[in-house]
């Protein structure tokens, strides 16, 4: 007969959420059985890729700051914050902050079991009564095949992340078993990643591909059907498909749209201002005398731009003066031309081009590059303070399964650590 597991909690899913309530469980009541199933070989794969491997743990303006400092504190994490508010280990490094979840754990004595993914959760006694009781379903492989086992508790706490960044494990399982126990699912969608635009198509004019491998700062603003949404600055990556970065990432939170409205990732467009300091006008004004006046225009841009960026403006240019968008009179192409003869529309066209460069994006970089899942299991049917299903008494749906995101800056692990340790504190309140 297969044995049965029995604990007081059992954890779905060893990663941020999971861990951070597993030591609050434990540290605060040592008598409760708790127990962590995890997928991985694991616990804690993507906790240890976070923040390029130096683990931007939270904000100073995160919701739940203070007691995500509290509980860190606690577990004796030193930390340190950076002025923008970003606050990573002080060792920087994202494998320590695994290393003192996963032991602090074990030393207070809750259990793992690893490489066994939960495929199911069952309510054994009614789903409003006082005192919950569910059975947990899972498989694992061994030498001779696959296998299932059965555990049995209290409390669940579903704890197993979105679908962004497969690899660490999460490739959506929890909408299925929270959708199976009644609860709705926005559509996940990837975010924080990169997006690749029609400027790098093969027919494109001029090729962007030029700009690979490029990193310039800028201010970038997301207009979809021609209006403004949002602004961010920052650093942006070229890269072999698109544009990248972080700015970039926080831009695609905004780019959702609704395709049975007729809505396509063709309604927006990306502008970044190479220039958000001064106007390139007045600038070109201001040195018309000097001795970069004398200078031709393309001279003049690589001493303000990178040399790739610089030369894709120029062939930009190259191409308004071709298509007669810009008319540069008789006698020299605009690209000859001392900056000190070049006429106000002239002066005017490459401004507008260096000051709104537009990128058209066509793909959002999927699940692979994505650092968070938009959409989720509906937040209306969680309770926001504790986490608890408003459906399933006795069940928490805790980071990033449920319908939130937020930008980079430790704000997505902030979500996952304060609802994993509000689910904890409401299961201790409970089971006194
Ligand atoms: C590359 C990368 C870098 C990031 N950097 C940062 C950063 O610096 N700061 C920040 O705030 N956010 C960052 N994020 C986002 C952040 O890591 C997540 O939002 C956060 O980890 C979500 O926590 P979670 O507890 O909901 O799930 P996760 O931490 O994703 O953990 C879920 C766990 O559940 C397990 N699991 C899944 N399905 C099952 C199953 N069926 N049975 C058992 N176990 C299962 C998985 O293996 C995984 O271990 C980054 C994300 C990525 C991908």
């Amino acid at each position: 007969m297969q044995e049965i597991r029995k604990a007081d909690v059992v954890i779905v899913g060893g990663g941020a959420s999971g861990l951070a309530a597993a030591v609050e469980l434990r540290m605060s009541s040592p008598e409760l059985a708790v127990l962590v199933i995890e997928k991985k070989d694991e616990p804690g794969r993507k906790l240890r890729a976070t923040g390029s491997g130096r683990c931007n743990i939270t904000n100073t303006k995160a919701a739940g700051y203070d007691r995500i400092m509290e509980f860190f504190g606690s577990i004796g994490l030193a930390t340190r914050t950076y002025e923008n508010g970003l606050v990573y280990p002080y060792s920087e490094s994202a494998s320590d902050v695994v290393k003192l979840l996963v032991g602090r754990a074990v030393s207070l004595g809750v259990d793992f079991i690893c490489s066994e993914e939960v495929t199911e959760i069952r309510r054994l006694s009614e789903p409003d009564a006082e005192s919950s009781l569910f059975e947990i379903e899972s498989v694992y492989k061994d030498r001779d095949g696959v296998h299932k086992a059965v555990s049995r508790a209290r409390f669940v706490i579903l704890a197993c992340g979105g679908k962004a960044g497969p690899s660490y494990g999460t490739t959506g399982d929890g909408y299925g078993i929270a959708k199976k126990l009644g609860h709705s699912i926005v559509s996940p969608v990837p975010a924080l990643s990169g997006v690749e635009c029609e400027e790098w198509n093969e027919y494109a004019k001029p090729d962007a591909h030029m700009l690979a491998g490029t990193r310039t700062q800028a201010e970038l603003t997301l207009y979809k059907k021609g209006k403004p949404v949002m602004s961010e600055s920052g650093e942006v990556q070229f890269t072999r498909h698109g544009l990248s970065g972080i700015c970039v990432f926080n831009l695609t939170r905004r780019m959702r749209f609704d395709k049975e409205n007729g809505e396509s990732l063709r309604d927006f467009c990306i502008k970044l201002n190479l220039f958000p300091e001064f106007s390139f006008g007045e600038y070109i004004e201001d040195i018309r005398e000097g001795i970069f006046g004398c200078l031709p225009i393309d001279k003049l841009l690589t001493t303000l731009l990178k040399e790739a960026v610089a030369g894709y403006v120029m062939e930009l240019i190259k191409l308004g003066f071709e298509c007669g968008e810009i008319d540069s009179g008789a006698g020299k192409s605009i690209y000859k031309k001392p900056v000190n003869e070049l006429s106000p529309a002239e002066i005017k066209f490459i401004s507008d081009l260096l000051h709104n460069l537009e990128f058209y994006p066509t793909m959002i970089r999927g699940w692979r590059d994505a650092q968070v899942t938009m959409g989720g299991v509906a937040t209306s049917e969680i309770d926001e303070d504790t986490s608890e299903s408003k459906i399933v008494r006795g069940l928490y749906i805790t980071g990033e399964l449920a319908d939130r995101d937020f930008p980079c800056g430790g704000f997505n692990l902030s979500n996952a650590w304060i609802t994993g340790l509000e689910a904890a504190d409401d299961i201790l309140k409970r089971s006194k």
